[in-house]
C-alpha cells in the first residue's frame, strides 16, 4: 500500500459537505451551485445520449468538442489553438493527473503556489515530483519577486499555476503573470495553468490567460472544465490544451488513466462552448450580484470580507471579524453549533498554514445565502470575543 494515500485524510470538501448533510447545516463550503443549469446544454447531451453513440469515443475526444474548445479560446481569450492540441479528459482533475504523469519524471522539481487546490500536491508527489512551495498571504495574496525567490532552480521542470485562484478568489494581475512567466522561462519550465474558473471573473473586461503572454504558447499547458463553465460540477468533462510536442505524451498518459470521457456529455459541452457572448456575460453578472449580496450581508453581520475577483468564492478574515478561533476550529464548531459549513484556508497549505481565513461559496440561491448568513450571524455571536 502507498502510505501517501493510506494515511491521507478525506478531502476537506467531502468532509464538510458530509458534516453539513449529517447535521442538516447550510452548505456554503463546497463549491457547487444549488440553482439550475443551462437547459439547452442538457438537451443537447440528452439527445446525444438517446440518438448518438454510447460506445468509446476517440481517445483524444470528439472532434466536435476539440474544435469547439479551440474556437472558444480564439473568441474569448484571443488564443490561436489548433484542435490537434486539445485532449478531452474526465474533468480538470484527470487533466491535472495526466499532464503531471506525462510531464514530470521522478526527481523533477515542481513549483506550487500555496494556498493550493488540494489535489495538486498528492498528484505531484505520486508522479515523483519534488515540490517547491511558494506561500501567498492575506489580505492581498500577491505574487511578488520576494515570494518567488528561491523557488525556481535549474531543476525546476514545471510550475503548477491556478488563475482565477481557488481558494483566495484572486485574479492575478498582468504584472504578476509576467513575473511568473519570466521565472518559468529562466528555468526553462512548463507552466501547467489550471484555468477552470476562466469564465468566473468580475469587474474586468476579460480573462487574460498566461498562455496569451509573448512566447508562452510553447510553454503553457492550459486546463479547462465544462463543469465550472456551465455550473454542472458533476459532469466531469475537462480538457487540456498543450503545445504540440507536449500533447503527444500527455495523450499517452491520458489513454491509461481514463482513456475516454462519456461521448454524450462531450457533445453537450461542445454545443455549450459555442453559446453566444451574451450567455457568458449574463452568467458572470448573476454571479457578481450573488457575490455582492453575500459580501453586504456578511459585513452587516460583522464579518471582515476579503476582495473576490473571481471563482465562486469569497474569504472572511476571522481575526479582523473579532473571532479568535483558528479557521479549522471555527469551521468544526460553526457546522455543529451554528448550522453552517465553511472551508478553512489552512487545508490548502502543506506547510506554514494561514489559520485565520475561511472560504464561503456564493454560487447559491438567495434563500441558501440568507440561511447561511443567519447561521454565520449566530456563529459570530457565539464565538466573537466580548
Ligand atoms: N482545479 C481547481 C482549481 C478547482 O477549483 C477544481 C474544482 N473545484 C478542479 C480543478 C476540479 O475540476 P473538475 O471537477 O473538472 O475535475
Amino acid at each position: 500500500m502507498n502510505p501517501l494515500f493510506a494515511d491521507m485524510p478525506t478531502t476537506i470538501f467531502e468532509a464538510m459537505s458530509g458534516a453539513a448533510r449529517d447535521l442538516g447545516a447550510v452548505n456554503l463550503g463546497q463549491g457547487f451551485p444549488d440553482f439550475g443549469w443551462p437547459e439547452d446544454v442538457i438537451a443537447r447531451a440528452a439527445e446525444a445520449l438517446t440518438r448518438g453513440s454510447n460506445q468509446y469515443p476517440p481517445m483524444r475526444g470528439l472532434p466536435e468538442l476539440r474544435e469547439a474548445v479551440a474556437a472558444h479560446y480564439a473568441r474569448h481569450q484571443g488564443l490561436a489553438i489548433d484542435p490537434s492540441q486539445v485532449i478531452v479528459t474526465s474533468g480538470a482533475t484527470e487533466a491535472l493527473a495526466s499532464s503531471l504523469l506525462a510531464l514530470i519524471a521522478p526527481g523533477d522539481e515542481v513549483v506550487l503556489i500555496q494556498p493550493l487546490y488540494d489535489a495538486y500536491l498528492p498528484l505531484v508527489l505520486r508522479a515523483g515530483g519534488v515540490p517547491r512551495l511558494v506561500r501567498l498571504t492575506p489580505p492581498d495574496w500577491r505574487i511578488t519577486e520576494e515570494v518567488l525567490a528561491g523557488a525556481f532552480t535549474a531543476r525546476t521542470k514545471l510550475v503548477l499555476f491556478n488563475n482565477p485562484h481557488n481558494p483566495t478568489a484572486r485574479l492575478f494581475d498582468p504584472d504578476e503573470l509576467a513575473l511568473l512567466a519570466a521565472a518559468a522561462a529562466r528555468s526553462d519550465a512548463v507552466i501547467l495553468s489550471d484555468e477552470v474558473w476562466e469564465h468566473l471573473f468580475f469587474d474586468r473586461p476579460g480573462f487574460p490567460s498566461i498562455a496569451g503572454l509573448p512566447d508562452m504558447a510553447e510553454r503553457v499547458v492550459k486546463i479547462g472544465s465544462a463543469g465550472k463553465i456551465f455550473s454542472m460540477t458533476g459532469w466531469k468533462v475537462g480538457w487540456i490544451v498543450a503545445p504540440p510536442p507536449m500533447a503527444e505524451p500527455i495523450a499517452k498518459a491520458h489513454q491509461f488513466v481514463t482513456f475516454t470521457t462519456p461521448p454524450n456529455l462531450q457533445a453537450g459541452a461542445a454545443y455549450g462552448l459555442g453559446k453566444p457572448q451574451a450567455y457568458f456575460e449574463e452568467m458572470r453578472a448573476g454571479f457578481a450580484a450573488a457575490r455582492d449580496a453575500m459580501r453586504e450581508k456578511l459585513e452587516a453581520a460583522g464579518y471582515a470580507v476579503l476582495a473576490s475577483e473571481g471563482t465562486y468564492f469569497l474569504c472572511v478574515d476571522l481575526t479582523a471579524s473579532g473571532i479568535a478561533l483558528d479557521d479549522a476550529t471555527f469551521c468544526r464548531r460553526a457546522v455543529a453549533e451554528a448550522g453552517v459549513a465553511a472551508i478553512p484556508l489552512s487545508a490548502f497549505y502543506a506547510e506554514a498554514p494561514v489559520t485565520n481565513v475561511v472560504r464561503l461559496c456564493f454560487a447559491k440561491k438567495a434563500e441558501t445565502i440568507d440561511a447561511g448568513i443567519a447561521a454565520l450571524s449566530r456563529a459570530r455571536a457565539l464565538f466573537a470575543a466580548a
